[in-house]
């Protein structure tokens, strides 16, 4: 049985790809971007969470677990993700539920039970299943034998990607997809280092790629305060696109939907009170593309 690892199965899902879906987050990401709404999909294993609010600071959590992974600091239970096994002997002893779990090891058919439940859905709207993330395709062997059992009861499959994968691997896994939504952060790599910790060669090396092999592309912008939301940006963001060849584009406004998910992990947050941005606010931005005749919406 193959199995990977995941940390949400979002049903009824209406942004991630056409008609009702099933969005399945795969734990892991190659990017740490400064703005990450889900810093809980960055590591590729499991995370526990204190929820303080709840805690008698009893110290049994610390005491039972195997690795040493638990302390005691400024009068708050705290984690060494590194140490931590995952044994989540920690979660079970705490006699008052103070501590959760982030990510779980599920098999494929485990996952392919869940899509199936709302397979009418999918029919009834042209809908299907999105694997987001994370970044799926830094789990190929899982991804890839999850992509196959999908499609053998024919259901529509989508990926969120980063575009951050081995040439090779992307390659083979990219046009088992039905669409690729792929992420298009930043058009100079200097700024697209400073922003998410990598350079985009790779990134746009892959989407050109498949680009010239026909995968069925939207490429998505998330547009970041101060990162890439100027016109300049804009115009040089569309000139990339039209140079790859592409032809619609969609733009995803920055939201603070996470910030208290980094309180949480005990994690610093660069955008902490960063305001969110929405449609009416990226009127000139949006325009700036589809005067380069590019397909341009939310
Ligand atoms: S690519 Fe997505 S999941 Fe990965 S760090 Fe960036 S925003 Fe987070
Ligand atoms: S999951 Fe296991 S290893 Fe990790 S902190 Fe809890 S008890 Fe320790
Ligand atoms: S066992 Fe639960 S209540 Fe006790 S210190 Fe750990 S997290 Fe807090």
């Amino acid at each position: 049985m193959v199995k990977g690892i995941t940390f949400n199965i979002q049903k009824f899902s209406l942004h991630d790809g056409p008609g009702i879906r099933t969005t399945v987050f795969f734990k892991g990401c190659p990017l740490k971007c400064q703005w990450c709404a889900n810093p809980e999909s960055q590591l590729q294993k499991i995370q526990i969470i204190c929820h303080h609010e709840k805690c008698l600071k009893c110290q049994t959590c610390l005491r039972h677990c195997p690795s040493q992974a638990i302390f005691f600091e400024d009068q708050k239970i705290k984690f060494n993700h590194q140490k931590c096994i995952g044994c989540l002997q920690c979660v079970d002893m705490c006699p008052v539920e103070a501590l959760s779990n982030e990510g779980e090891i599920k098999t494929v058919e485990e996952i392919v039970k869940i899509c199936l439940q709302d397979k009418d859905f999918y029919e009834e709207s042209n809908g299907g299943v999105t694997i987001s993330g994370g970044e799926g395709m830094a789990q190929p062997k899982f991804l890839e034998a999850l992509i196959q059992e999908l499609k053998k009861e024919n259901i529509h499959v989508a990926i969120e990607t980063t575009g951050y994968i081995e040439e090779k691997l992307f390659q083979k896994l990219a046009c088992q997809f039905d669409l690729l939504l792929f992420d298009v952060k930043h058009y100079d790599r200097n700024k697209h280092f400073e922003g998410t910790g990598v350079y985009n060669d790779l990134i746009l090396q892959n989407l050109k790629w498949a680009t010239q092999n026909q995968c069925n592309i939207l490429p998505r912008i998330p547009v970041i305060p101060g990162f890439n939301d100027s016109l300049d940006d804009a115009h040089g963001l569309a000139n990339l696109l039209k140079e790859i060849g592409l032809k619609r584009v969609q733009l995803l406004p920055f939201h603070q939907f996470g910030e208290k998910k980094y309180e949480l992990l005990n994690k610093d947050y660069h955008y902490k009170n960063k305001k969110a941005l929405h449609p009416e606010d990226l009127k000139a931005y949006q325009d700036v593309f589809i005067k380069k005749d590019l397909d341009c919406f939310f």
